[in-house]
């Protein structure tokens, strides 16, 4: 039985099971687990889910009871992969770059792409500005269990100014303060964003003309007012001077490093004394860099992009979304840039700033590409489950209860067939993919995988 959308019967049935209605206990047995926190490995982990939740870890033995077990000699245990920066298909229509996009409801666009985030073992995203319209309902029915999903956050439209960077028409454009404020307490009351999406960002795309942006005293009455009803909030700033007027002026994460100069140690204090996450966006010095390159676009011929991405989807990717990215000399950008972007991202790294994997992109396997981007900068595969995971709760305010395998927090768990702190490609090996207490059945999500059986 696949799982397609909008058939009524099996959806409510798959409705009430992922309520958690019928939802068996789960033991994970003597694996060797990785929980995220930065703690080293531990042998012989015995690992209780009850309900949504994380019951028990121990290295004693835990009686099963009735609970489904998984024998994980010989695999190990991570949580499940955060992507702190995504745009979940089927809010947006048309290409940002030639201004033509035009705001769309397409869930049949989203599904596919949300069962291969989970395909590729990634249980939670944070979209990072989309359609209002399209992604707060997708992600009020992920909450209420009504799709299979991964955790979704959501910043709904982004927030800009008149002309300025990704004002579209789904954006919200801000003037005067005055004018402002009730658009963004509206927005907050109706939407209950994750954590709001600013732009500051003077360049426009691909060396394209200036532009107007936010601020600092805008940015400051955005961060102050969202603060004060409980809502984080994130920047798009590539240039560090922007990106610094953002953080001293309230903004909570980075959704972009700063990858076009060379980092100012008094910039990298300043992440570091106020504790501002960064999601990494790198992929793109492994995919768009080496576009033209022999052998640049090998990626997607990769087991898990070949088992989530339809051959329409491989094929838009290697055909117009490559020639768009050439005619506006991204691929020449990225690889003069590639070197300064991977060395501010180790630099960040090595100081302490909290990084998060994030790819920017809206499929799941790229979450794979961006760890071997930061792999290839210098940061261990070890050191990488943590930027995986944990930072990507921390990003989200979440950490209480989301990012790693400890008593009292939501089972998003991982089970793999090889060490991901051996190497990091280890992290495709996925055996099995937990959310929310539920074992997410690989084989049966409607994916190309799956159909060409
Ligand atoms: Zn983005």
């Amino acid at each position: 039985m696949l799982w397609r959308p909008f058939v009524s019967t099996l959806a409510l049935a798959c409705a009430l099971s992922l309520a958690g209605m019928a939802r068996a206990d789960i033991l994970i047995k003597n694996a060797t687990l990785y929980d995220g926190t930065g703690a080293p490995a531990v042998k012989g982990a015995n690992i209780l889910v009850k309900g949504d939740l994380i019951a028990q870890i121990s290295t004693k033995p835990i009686s099963a009871g009735r609970a489904k077990v998984i024998d994980a000699t010989g695999k190990f245990v991570t949580p499940g992969l955060i992507d702190s920066h995504v745009h979940i298909r089927g809010g947006q229509a048309g290409s940002v770059r030639d201004g033509a996009r035009r705001p769309i409801v397409d869930r049949g666009m989203a599904m596919p792409t949300l069962w291969g985030y989970l395909y590729s073992g990634v249980t939670t995203i944070y979209d990072s500005g989309n359609n209002a319209e399209f992604v707060i309902p997708l992600r009020d029915d992920e909450r209420a269990g009504k799709i299979v999903s991964p955790r979704i956050f959501a910043a709904g439209g982004v927030i800009s100014v008149p002309g300025g960077y990704g004002a579209g028409a789904t954006s919200l454009k801000a003037t005067t303060w005055e004018e402002f404020r009730p658009q963004l307490e509206a927005k907050i009351n109706r939407e209950h964003p994750d954590m709001l999406k600013m732009t500051k960002e003077q360049q426009g795309m691909y060396a394209a003309k200036s532009v107007p942006t936010l601020s600092d005293d805008m940015i400051k009455h955005i961060t102050d007012f969202a603060r004060e009803r409980g809502v984080r909030s994130t920047v798009h700033a590539s240039a560090e001077p922007m990106a610094e007027a953002a953080v001293l002026n309230g903004v909570s994460a980075m959704a972009h490093p700063v990858q076009r100069s060379v980092l100012n140690d008094s910039f990298v204090k300043l992440l570091v004394d106020r504790k501002i996450p960064i999601s990494t966006t790198m992929q793109g010095y492994l995919t768009i860099a080496k576009l033209q390159d022999e052998g640049g676009m090998a990626f997607l011929d990769t087991p898990l992009f070949q088992a989530t991405m339809t051959a329409e989807e491989i094929a838009d990717t290697k055909g117009p979304e490559r020639d768009d990215y050439i005619k506006n000399d991204l691929p020449a950008q990225r690889k003069v840039a590639e070197k300064y972007a991977r060395a501010n991202i180790k630099r960040l790294f090595d100081a302490g700033v909290i990084l998060t994997s994030g790819t920017d992109k809206a499929y799941g396997p790229y979450t794979h590409v961006e760890l071997q981007s930061l792999n290839m900068s210098g940061i261990s595969p070890f050191d990488l489950i943590k930027i995986g995971t944990l930072n990507g709760a921390i990003y989200l305010g979440r950490e209480k209860d989301l990012g790693s395998i400890e008593a009292g927090k939501y089972a998003d768990i991982l089970v793999l067939d090889a060490d991901p702190a051996a190497d990091v490609k280890n992290f495709q090996a996925i055996n099995a993919v937990i959310k929310n207490g539920q074992q997410i059945e690989r084989a049966k999500l409607d994916l190309p995988v799956n159909r060409k059986k």
